[in-house]
């Protein structure tokens, strides 16, 4: 004698689906009852279907419940769980954007009050070919209200990334307005992207080799920063003597560890680590990610090429920018230390610390 089977009313509240929704999902051959009885046609389900039905409550779409079902119990645990880390990671960015859009909605000046004290960036910038690359094709920029980096690749790299932050240049002298800071940024990659497209001549009937750019910038408003970022070049920020990394890299292999295949240990050493999601160029999705950073006194910020991300270690970074010194000395200590590295590829880094005073 075998299991008691359920039936549709007992199976629909212990699944918390409707009898509706489970005729359905019979229908689609999703979740076909245990046993039909042949002369009534009553449906009688089995218990351990109970966690079939889970999955369509974890929100989880039908197609993928079917591929998931036919799989044995390690790889099906295998892809809930990414699938979970997928829709967390989902829920994250649309967190962050919420946040920006409060944030951006409710927040007065704090250069418009009387007692905030006036600040200002002090800078520098360094590009380096590194000991293995024939050419550079990294550009790297730092100025009063503008600092920026970006990383060309394929034919026609370093036009790419000139005209990128050349685009952005613009920004300098027309003012940054307190207001209306997001769409000012989302018009400025716009423009950068075409300034890439005709740069490497994206235009062009004969398809070519993929050539495009990163691009990783801030724009100082005298007290705030909008960051704009494409790519893989990265921020960190050193504040209090801790650093964070405030910006995500749009690789393959980063969306890999935000869906929990691999682990950001794995992440290091994978041979596509460089393999680009986002990207300013022909056929690239140049999808932003925009935000704005409150500046503090004391604060002090790194854009940085993958040239330097990827063979310096987050701790090497970390103490370069903590040691007391110019903007200068740090960029080129951490040009240093990439090609102590080996130098791999090119490097640029940007540093600006936030500091009292006009
Ligand atoms: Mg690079």
């Amino acid at each position: 004698m075998g299991t008691e089977l359920l039936t549709i009313g007992a199976f629909a509240k212990a699944s918390r689906l409707s009898p509706k929704a489970l005729r359905l999902y019979d229908e689609l051959g999703l979740l076909p009852p245990a046993r039909v009885d042949p002369v009534t046609g009553y449906r009688r389900y089995a218990p351990e279907q109970v966690e079939r039905a889970r999955l369509r409550r974890l929100g989880m779409p039908l197609v993928h419940i079917r591929h998931v079902c036919s799989l044995d119990a390690g790889a099906a645990a295998g892809e809930i769980r990414a699938f979970w880390a997928r829709a967390e990671a989902d829920t994250a960015a649309r967190r962050d954007l919420a946040a920006f859009l409060v944030d951006h909605l409710t927040r007065r000046d704090p250069a418009m009050s009387p007692t905030a004290p006036a600040l200002s960036l002090r800078y520098a910038a360094a590009s380096d070919t590194g000991l293995v690359r024939e050419s550079n094709q990294d550009t790297a920029y730092a100025g009063s209200s503008l600092l920026a980096v970006a990383d060309g690749f394929g034919a026609g790299g370093a036009p790419a990334s000139a005209a990128a932050v050349a685009s952005l240049r613009r920004l300098e002298t027309d003012g940054v307005p307190a207001d209306g800071l997001l769409n000012v940024l989302a018009d400025a990659v716009d423009e950068a992207g075409r300034a890439v497209h005709d740069a490497v001549g994206g235009t062009g009937s004969a398809p070519r080799e993929a050539a495009g750019t990163t691009l990783t910038a801030m724009l100082w408003t005298g007290s705030q920063l909008g960051l704009v970022h494409v790519g893989d070049s990265r921020v960190y920020l050193l504040r209090d003597g801790e650093l964070f990394r405030i910006t995500h890299d749009h690789t393959v292999v980063q969306s890999m560890v935000d869906e929990g295949r691999i682990t950001a240990e794995e992440a290091a050493s994978h041979p596509q680590r460089s393999l680009l999601v986002r990207a300013l160029g022909p056929g690239a999705d140049a999808t932003a990610e925009m935000r704005l950073q409150d500046a503090r006194p004391g604060d002090r910020y790194l854009l940085c090429s993958d040239g330097l991300s990827t063979v310096v270690p987050s701790d090497g970074i970390r103490r370069v920018l903590a040691a007391p010194g110019e903007p200068g000395q740090a960029v080129r200590e951490l040009v240093a230390l990439a090609n102590g590295s080996g130098g791999p590829d090119n490097v640029s880094c940007v540093v600006a610390d936030v500091v009292p005073g006009v």
